[in-house]
């Protein structure tokens, strides 16, 4: 579903990616944790093209981000192309970015609407399954401002769902909440995975990658220094850097 093949993104001669290779197979759960700058929010950004890459190559969903390769040549989409390859993928970030004026039913509704043309009464249906989903049937009315942290986040991950993503990115989902209130988004997150969305998740919750990641990628620096299966990474880190954040994390 995401193969990454020597991705480098450099911010002027800042280099933050320095060649990143991995793979996430379809219904699969990547966890990435590390150090704060490693690259971990570049990356997410560069799997959906939000951010350019300087060097390598990114697939998702069988497509190449952002180009067309003829031969050995890449050609530029068009801004409409990247757009139809984006509305593939779903992201979730730390703050919620909820449209502040409009109901949680709304908000769901309004991508499939403008976007994709779906018809009001089959998005307004779509986007009432999707609230009862993450476990907000009973707050369609209510406003962001109305909704607590957990909620709004519930909120924002049912309108991503709502363009019926392939693939779904979290960056740091739960960081920005209440520590009561980071347990209703990872168990909405759990179901997710549990019903095959294929995930790529920047977190710090190392239960939450032990329990439900099928991977877990080590980043720093810009580069991949571990990556395993969460039991692997976490119970036998073999790279000192690993070894390292993992004393300071866990
Ligand atoms: P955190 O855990 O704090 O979220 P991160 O691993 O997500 O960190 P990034 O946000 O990817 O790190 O940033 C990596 C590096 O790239 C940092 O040094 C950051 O300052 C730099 N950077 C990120 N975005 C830009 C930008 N648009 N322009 C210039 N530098 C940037
Ligand atoms: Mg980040």
């Amino acid at each position: 579903m995401v193969v990454a093949e020597d991705v480098h993104k450099s911010f002027g001669r800042l280099e933050v990616l320095r060649g990143i290779d991995l793979t996430v197979k379809r219904g699969e759960v990547m966890c990435v944790v590390g150090p704060s700058g490693s690259g971990k929010s570049t990356f997410l950004r560069c799997i959906n093209h939000l951010e350019k890459i300087n060097a390598g190559r990114l697939w998702v969903n069988g497509h190449l981000m952002g180009y067309r390769q003829k031969g050995s040549k890449l050609y530029e989409l068009r801004e409409q192309e990247v757009a139809a390859q984006r509305r593939e993928i779903g992201m979730v970030f730390q703050r919620f970015n909820l449209f502040p004026h409009m109901t949680a039913l709304a908000n769901v509704m309004e991508a499939p609407v403008q976007v994709r043309n779906v018809p009001r009464k089959l998005a307004r249906e779509r986007a009432t399954e999707l609230l009862a989903r993450v476990g907000l049937g009973d707050k369609h009315a209510h406003h962001p401002d109305q909704l607590s942290g957990g909620q709004q986040q519930r909120v924002a991950i049912a309108r991503a769902l709502a363009m019926e993503p392939a693939l779904m990115l979290f960056d740091e989902p739960t960081s920005a909440l209440d520590p009561e209130l980071v347990g209703e988004v990872l168990d909405t997150m759990k179901d997710l995975a549990r019903d095959g969305m294929t995930m790529v998740v920047v977190t710090h919750e190392m239960g939450f990658a032990r329990e439900v990641g099928d991977s877990l990628v080590f980043m720093d620096d810009g580069v991949v220094v571990e990556a395993g299966s969460p039991a692997q990474v976490l119970g036998s880190p073999q790279e000192e850097r690993t070894k390292a954040f993992l004393s300071k994390v866990l």
